[in-house]
Order: structure tokens, then sequence, then C-alpha cells
């Protein structure tokens, strides 16, 4: 990865005493795509606005290629926003609203000339796929599109950095999936720093290079997706970025983990002998097999066709794990699973220890949606008991 262009080092943020941003660190590197993640309220827009010299921490230092900037005001950093809501000016046409921020012009003094303006307009609007709309009325263009036009304006500027607040979330689910491959494009294409906002774990992972995980004003994870979805560091980002069951467990030894009394092979370590643990499990990474072969049996609560798979919920002494399966398991089967090393992975313990990772309320929630008539047919397995 390139070289550091923005630090974040210790900055906090509080309103009216109430800390919003707690002692956060961060390096963003040039040209990398940079998604702040997490849920509403988590500190995220206050991060960017820091950022992007629109808010100031309460201490704390930003540096910009290696200059302190905290005092610096926006217009002075070679940063531009793209807001949620677009803000275009109604009264213009595409070109005009991408050349606004070129007329007003703060180019070192120099005014741009008309045909310089034109050039870097027609080559915005070529990035952004708005070739031929420039004399369209913006009120007459689609959500996407009118998102387009407002990436253009921000981009015509030449900025190092894009900031881009949650910029999807008014657009629906099939044009924020369009939108996603687009934005991924239009970075590669400019070759400048995104920095990204969302609450919304997929889009994060389908376009980030690198996700910032955070939660009540702190960094809890910063990492690839792949990292972040393979080696959660604790319970809130298991639970946060996508499906999985997170059960208590005691580190006998490295690679060996007791979980529900029975001991498995994993591929952590470095934990203290005994340690007791967080362990999660991803529901793709659970496989259903006979009772005799099951490191651990149980019965089968809940069955909900996907598509592409089956979520199954199965009862573990009370405890309700979700399992993604192409294999159909009837309602109050006895089963057994099995899971390989690689899907076991175990966390320190945490202050989210215990909250999340229990699918009984998803089950429950099933159970009230279903068809109240429907009678389980009678398991075609004997049950066996449970062996703990
Ligand atoms: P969302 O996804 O809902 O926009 P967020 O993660 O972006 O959430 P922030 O907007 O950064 O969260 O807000 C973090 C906390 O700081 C919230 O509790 C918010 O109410 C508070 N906050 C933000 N700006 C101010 C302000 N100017 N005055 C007082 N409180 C503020």
């Amino acid at each position: 990865m390139s070289k550091e262009l923005i630090r974040l080092s210790q900055c906090t943020m509080a309103f009216d005493g109430e800390v919003v941003l707690n002692s956060i660190d961060l390096v963003i590197n040039d040209k990398e795509f940079l998604t702040l993640l997490g849920p509403s309220g988590c500190g995220k827009t206050t991060t960017l606005r820091i950022i992007g010299g629109f808010a100031t921490p309460t201490s704390g230092d930003v540096f910009f290629d290696g200059v302190r900037i905290n005092d610096l005001p926006p217009y002075k950093r070679t940063v531009n926003t793209v807001f949620q809501k677009y803000a275009l000016f109604p009264h213009l046409n595409v070109f005009e609203n991408v050349a606004f921020g070129l007329r007003i012009n703060r180019h070192g003094g120099k005014k741009l000339s008309k045909a310089e303006i034109t050039q870097r307009v027609m080559e915005m609007l070529e990035i952004v796929s708005l070739k031929g709309f420039e004399n369209r009325d913006v009120t007459s263009l689609s959500g996407g599109q009118q998102q387009r036009v407002a990436i253009a304006r921000a981009l015509v500027n030449r900025p190092k950095v894009l900031l881009l607040d949650e910029p999807l979330g008014a657009l629906d689910m099939r044009l924020r999936k369009d939108m996603q491959n687009e934005l991924k494009r239009i970075h590669e294409a400019m070759g400048i720093t995104f920095i990204y906002v969302t609450h919304d774990q997929e889009e994060a992972l389908a376009m980030s290079d690198t996700v910032v995980v955070m939660d009540g004003g702190v960094i809890q994870q910063i990492g690839t997706p792949e990292a972040i979805y393979n080696e959660p560091v604790n319970a809130f980002v298991a639970d946060f970025i996508g499906e999985s069951n997170i059960v208590d467990g005691i580190m006998i030894a490295d690679g060996v983990v007791e979980i529900f009394g029975r001991r498995f092979k994993c591929l952590d370590g470095g934990f203290a002998p005994n340690e007791p643990v967080d362990v999660v499990i991803r529901p793709e990474d659970v496989d259903i097999v006979d009772v005799k072969d099951g490191m651990l049996t149980g019965t089968v609560t809940n069955i909900t066709f996907k598509g592409v798979h089956y979520d199954v919920i199965v009862d573990f002494k009370g405890f309700k794990w979700l399992i993604q399966t192409t294999d159909f398991c009837p309602v109050n089967s006895y089963i057994g699973i099995k899971i390989d090393p690689d899907g076991i992975h175990i966390m320190k313990k945490s202050a989210y220890s215990g909250m999340f990772g229990d699918y009984s309320s998803y089950s429950a929630e099933y159970d009230e949606i279903g068809d109240a008539d429907y009678e389980p047919e009678e398991p075609d397995i004997e049950e066996a008991p449970y062996e703990a």
C-alpha cells in the first residue's frame, strides 16, 4: 500500500461534555478506499467532519501529508465531500452543476479559461459515465444519475481526497449495487483517496481496501474486508459483520478450545491456559452430519429456504445456532454437526461478551411469521443422547 496521507492522532470529540469520539488513532494511505463502518451514532460522520475541516477535535491532532492541519479551514484542504443529499442546483443543467466549482475558482488564484473548464467538466462526465448528458436538466435525471453529477462536481476540483457520507443511502437496493461498482471504478480511474461512511456492512466489504469498524465513539477494528470478516477482534465486530454464532469457550491450550464441554481443534493460540474466550463460528462453516458422526448434536427448530441455501436454526442445550446449508433438515430432526479447525475463530473476552450470537430471537421471529397450522413431520432420525 502507498504512503501515509492522513493521520488522526488521539482525536477526541465531546459535545457539552459528552464524548462521542474517544481518542481515535487512524492512518489513511494515499489512494486507499477506506470505509468507516458502524451503527447509527457511533461517530462515523464526526470523524469524516474532522478530516474535512468542518469540525475541530476537542483534543488530539489531525495531520495531512505530515503537516498538522487542526486549524486549517475546509476550503484550504484538498478534500471534497459528497453527501447523501446531493444538493444539486435545480436551475442549472448537468454541465453547469459540474462546472460550478471551477467557476467559483480557488485554483491558486488563477482563473480557468472557458476551454479549460469545458475540458475538465467533459473529462469528469466521461469518468462518471454521463457523457452526452451535459445539457440535461438535473431534475430530469434518475437518483443514480443525480448522484453521479454530485460525484463529478466533487471531483472536478481534483481533490486529493474524496469524502463520501452515505452517498448511496437514498437509492434503492438494485441501484445501490450498481453504484457500488461504479464507485470502485471511479476510485480506480481517479487514483485518489476515498473515505466512505456507511452503516451497511455488505457495502463496506464490497468496496473497501480497508474497513474501520466503530462503536460508541471507539475504533473496534481496522483491517481488510477479509481480515474483518474472518478474524473479528471481538463479539461486536463478529456480530456486526455478517452472521455469526458466538459461544463461550475455554482455551485449553494453543489450538484446542472447549465449547459446550467438548474439545475442538482450532488454529488460534497465544491465550493463557484455560482462559475463558468468545468463540465465533460462521453459519456457512458448520456441516450437518449424522448424529453418530457429530461433534455436537442438537434439534432443528426452524428451516427457511433462502434461495442459494437454507437457514437452519438448531438448538444446542437452549443456545440456538444459525447454520447455512444446501441440505434440507426437517423441523424437530435430531442432527449432528462438524466444524473444521479453520471454521472456529477465538476472540478475547470483551465488554461485548454475552451480548450477541444466540439465534433464539431470530428463531422466535420465524415461529411467529410461520404458518400456525403447520405440523412438522415426525423426524426420521432416532433421537440420540446429547454427548457433552
Ligand atoms: P449516523 O449513521 O446516524 O449518521 P454517525 O455514526 O455518523 O451516525 P455521528 O453523526 O458522528 O454518528 O454522531 C455521533 C454522536 O455525536 C451522536 O450521538 C450525535 O448525536 C452526536 N453529535 C454529532 N454532532 C453533534 C453536535 N453538533 N452537537 C451535539 N451532538 C452531536
